[in-house]
């Protein structure tokens, strides 16, 4: 199961407001991602693949278990 384009066509960065690309993420960060988030899910083992980066900011937001978690505090900082 995938995140319903339609949703991904609506969603903006929380920051700026500018539109997200799809990307998938390195290993090790969805390794981290699954720690961060394990807790959260109770019944099951987060799945983190991709994430959701701003074309403006380049913050990235996770997507795990194919819900985007758009929040501020939890995204990715900018690469480089
Ligand atoms: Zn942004």
């Amino acid at each position: 199961m995938a995140v319903d384009p339609e949703l991904l066509e609506l969603l903006v960065c929380p920051t700026c407001k500018a539109d997200l690309e799809l990307l998938a993420l390195p290993a090790a960060t969805c390794a981290m991602l699954v720690d961060r988030y394990r807790d959260k899910f109770r019944d099951e083992v987060p799945e983190v693949h991709e994430g959701l980066r701003c074309t403006s900011c380049r913050k990235t937001y996770p997507i795990v278990s194919d819900i985007p978690v758009m929040l501020i505090d939890e995204a990715l900082p900018a690469e480089g």
